[in-house]
Order: C-alpha cells, then structure tokens, then sequence
C-alpha cells in the first residue's frame, strides 16, 4: 500500500481522493489513481485511489482492533454518536448533494432528496437498541429461564453502485454500525466526491478510529473483500452479474451476503386511470436521474385504450423537459455519468430499433450547446414494445420507455410475473378492486398503487426477487439488524438456594 502524501511530490493534476482507514486519510500517489469525471462537462476533476488486497488488508486490521471496544460500547453512547452524524450529516446536506451532483450528473435536487432518504436509515439506526433486544422468557422449565442475545458479527463490509452515492451506502452501514459491528465501505469509483465527507462526518461526531473504513478501487478490491477471512458480512447493491459473483464467492468463503440487483421495473396503466397522473409519473419514474435507478419504471404496460390515450400525454411532457447541468435548477434531467455508458445505452436504443419497436421520441441525436463535451443524452420513448425484444428483457439504465400494449389485466399482471427482473412495479387506477388484486397477485416486493416509486421509507425493508437479489433477507429494517447480527438463546438455572438436582444421564427435560 502507498502511504505517501500526495503533497510530497511534484503534482499538479487534479485532487486525489484518500482511503480512510482507521480514522484517518491514507493517500495514495497519482500513478495508483483512475480519473472521476464531471459528466456536464466531460473533464476529469478527480482522481480515486485504485485500491486491492493491500488497502483491503489494512481496513480489515484496523476494524479488527476497533471491534472489541466498540462491541463493548454501551448501546446508549453510540447511538449518542448516531444522533451527532445524523445532525451533521443533516446540517452539510446541501454540501453533500453537490458533490453528488458534481461526479454523478444528476440533478441538484434529486441529489438533495437522495440525501434525505439515506437520513432516514440514519434516523432507525439512532433507535435501534430497541430492536437490538432479544426476548426473555421464565419459567422455561423448572426453574430455568431463557433468553435471547442478539450480537455484532465482527468486521462487515458494503459495496456500492455509482448512481446513489449517499442513499445506498446510508441504507447499509448505519444499522451494520448500530449492531456493533465495524465497517469497511467500498463505493463506486465513478461517483466517489460524497464518500469521503461522510467519513468525515462520522470521525467529527466522535465515532472511533477503524469503526469506519473507506477503501477505493473495483474488481481487485472487490474480490479482496469476498475472500477476505476476517469479513464476516457483506452487503452488495449493483448489477446483476457482479452480485450474482460476490453472492456466489463470498457465501463460498464462509460470509453472509446480501446482493441487490439490476431492475426493470414496470407499471401498468388501466383504462380508469387519472391519465394525468400516470402521465407525470411515467415520466418522472421513466426519466427522473436519467433513468440511472433501480427504482426507475422504464416499462409502461397499458391496458385496453389506455395506450392511445396515454402516449400523446407522454410526447407532450417529453417536448418540455429540459436537459442540461445538474446544478442549473431550470434543468429536469443532467447528463447520463460516464460517456462509456451513453454508448451503452445508445446501442440499446439501436437495438430497439432493429428489433421492430416503434420509435417515437428519439434521445440520440441530441447534444448540449454549451458543452459539447458533456455526457448527455436526449430522452427515448418506444411503443409497441414485446417481450420477445431484448429492449423488453434487458435492463437499459438509461432515459429510455418503452410503452407495452396489454389486452386485460390478468395479462398485464402476467407479464410483470414473468419477467425475469422483479424489484418495484406500480398500478395506476381509480378502482380499488383491481388496485387490491395487484398488491395481491403481483410477484414484486415493492409495489405503489397511483405511487409512481414506491421505495419504502427507511425503517422498512427494501429488496428484490428473482435476478434482482441473490439475498435470505431483504435490506434495511428488521432484514438487515437480523442480518448484522448473530442470535444466541442462553438457557439459565439457578437452583434453589442449598438445593442440588441429582445426578441424571436423561436428555433435559422439565
Ligand atoms: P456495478 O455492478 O458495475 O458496480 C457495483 C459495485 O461493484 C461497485 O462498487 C463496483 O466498483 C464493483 N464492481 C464493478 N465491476 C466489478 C467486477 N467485475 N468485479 C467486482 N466488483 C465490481 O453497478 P453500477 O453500474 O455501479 O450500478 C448500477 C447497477 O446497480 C444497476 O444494475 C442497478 O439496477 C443496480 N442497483 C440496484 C439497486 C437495488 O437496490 N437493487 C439499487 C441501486 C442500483
């Protein structure tokens, strides 16, 4: 591992991001660095660090040494340090949600809104001794009771995707930490700017040094992680062949893993619906963040004349919205975050196209006058998409709809079960015998009815089916303090005062 500061050679590059481990910065020189864009305009105003097994090695030691006295931590202090990251964290949320901004691309308020859906989690971890309490229960047998303990794992780790930089890590390190386990997060290194403010916060509201760990880097990093033997948890959000490897090779090394994964996300929209309500919410959930979310719909699934009616509301709302820099708050939708994934998405688009859907908006062609250099990308809307198009089976992750026409509900329905994807899915009616049907009959765990993106608050679980999560449990809530901790029933005697039971070779019982 290079420990040398990066002032301590001739560099005039842009800044580099420093691991943090055992509760302070570890910089690295730049020629250990890969470049973090800007996306508004395409030039580089970073660099991260690309970490492995040597940073890994250092994270885990200094979690290690820091887990016997922050196990032993009362529950009533630490979750006095929670309130003070929570308060700071609340206090520098426009801060943060700039750096968001700055390396992701996404609008200054959906950043800010990002920001305050990972405070929630913040907020049920600062309450979490409650549900940190086991049962007890006397009089098991005679005079025997029993109780429950429910304690930290040791060292756990989160690895998380590019697009939310603050909410998703927030969803998984508050409660890994509550429990009393120490934690080594290794975010993405496409959107790096708000991860190591949030080491900082969490070592100004007195959180000891290795309770908290940041490592840079990818795949090197990543499989250090999985095989690691002193991690004994693993929380993955990302894409589906990567979760589907660090379930695989972490399980296989002994570890608990949750992995959530790739999405796509469909709402159906029936004949009785508020057609201008499922309009603006087709387009919010279709293009909100350049549809870089888990959570986005990116199928519209129609049913009887809805479609008809529905479209041209879509091709009107899509002629207003505005492209362009994050920060500008006239802009609806900022660039897509690296120019390799525009490519990406452009070829889906080709192939849509190839494949026989009917083109109706087309977001190619379009560029930002000011910044040409810039990653950006018109928004795309396809009809008469079919499940035997790859356009309808793939996740795209990029500002493109496609509209689904369905003959009946029950056929609807059967669509969304049949996908192989299965993480959010909404209804949009004024009839709440269908609305009641779908919650009932729909294989999706996260469901809105007239609710475009129905992500549950954040005392709830959040999670996903089939190839969407490679998980026992979901995350957050009550899933994830079961899945930081291990339980242990502790079966007590104490005999009457000068009495001893006699001697008995039989199994115990009352
Ligand atoms: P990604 O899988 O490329 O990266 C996720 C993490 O894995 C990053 O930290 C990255 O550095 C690391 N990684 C990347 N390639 C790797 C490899 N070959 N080996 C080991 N580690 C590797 O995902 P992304 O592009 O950053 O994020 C977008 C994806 O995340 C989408 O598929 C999206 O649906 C999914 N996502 C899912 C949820 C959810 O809750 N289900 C939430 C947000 C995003």
């Amino acid at each position: 591992m290079t420990t040398q500061a990066q002032d301590s050679v001739e560099y005039m590059g842009p800044p580099i991001l420093s691991h943090w481990i055992g509760g302070r910065p570890v910089a690295v020189l730049p020629e250990h660095t890969g470049p973090v864009h800007d996306p508004a305009t395409g030039s580089v105003i970073a660099r991260v660090p690309r970490g492995g097994a040597a940073e890994v090695d250092a994270a885990v030691a200094a979690a290690q040494a820091a887990f016997p006295g922050w196990r032993d931590t009362p529950l009533i202090a630490r979750s006095q340090i929670f309130f003070a990251y929570r308060e700071l964290v609340y206090r520098r949320r426009e801060e943060m949600a700039a750096l968001i901004t700055r390396d992701h691309g996404k609008t200054f308020l959906d950043a800010l809104a990002e920001v305050e859906r990972g405070l929630e989690t913040i907020e049920f971890a600062c309450g979490l001794p409650i549900h940190l309490a086991g049962m007890n229960t006397p009089n098991v047998s005679t005079r025997v009771d029993a109780h429950t303990l429910r304690q930290p794992l040791g060292v756990a780790a989160g690895i998380t995707p590019f697009n939310f930089p603050a909410m998703v890590p927030m969803w998984i390190y508050p409660i890994a930490l509550m429990a009393g386990n120490t934690f080594i997060w290794k975010p993405s290194s496409h959107t790096p700017g708000a991860s190591q403010l949030q080491a900082e916060l969490w070592n100004e509201a007195g959180l000891p040094a290795g309770v908290f760990n940041v490592v840079y880097g990818g795949r090197e990093a990543v499989n250090a992680i999985l095989e690691h033997p002193g991690i004994a948890a693993i929380q993955f959000v990302g894409s589906t062949p990567v979760g589907r490897h660090v379930f695989e090779t972490g399980t296989r090394h002994g570890k608990r893993v949750g992995a959530y994964t790739a999405a796509k996300n469909a709402m159906i929209v029936l004949p009785d619906a508020d057609m201008e309500l499922a309009a603006d919410s087709a387009i919010a959930a279709g293009y909100g963040s350049a549809g870089e979310r888990c959570m986005a719909q990116t199928l519209v699934i129609t049913v009887g004349d809805a479609g008809e009616r529905l479209r041209p509301m879509l091709e009107e709302r899509i002629g207003k919205l505005k492209i362009g820099p994050g920060m500008d708050p006239s802009v609806d939708m900022g660039p897509i975050y690296s120019a390799e994934h525009r490519a990406s998405i452009i070829e889906w688009i080709d192939r849509g196209v190839a494949e026989g859907a009917e083109l109706v908006v087309d977001g190619r062609p379009f560029r930002h006058p000011e910044h040409p250099d810039g990653f950006y990308l018109g928004v795309t809307l396809f009809d008469h998409l079919r499940p035997d198009m790859s356009i309808y089976q793939e996740e795209i992750f990029g500002p493109v709809l496609g509209i689904v026409r369905s003959a009946s509900f029950d056929e609807a329905v059967g669509l969304i079960n049949a996908h192989q994807y299965g993480n959010g899915t909404a209804i949009f009616t004024t009839d709440g015998g269908a609305a009641r049907r779908f919650e009932l009959e729909v294989d999706v765990p996260m469901v809105g009815i007239n609710v475009p993106i129905p992500v549950p608050v954040g005392y709830l679980s959040f999670g996903g089916t089939r190839a969407s999560a490679f998980a026992d449990l979901q995350m957050r809530g009550e899933d994830s303090v079961r899945f930081f901790t291990k339980q242990k029933e502790v079966t007590v005697r104490w005999p009457e005062p000068g009495k001893r039971g006699a001697l008995s070779l039989v199994f115990p019982g009352n």
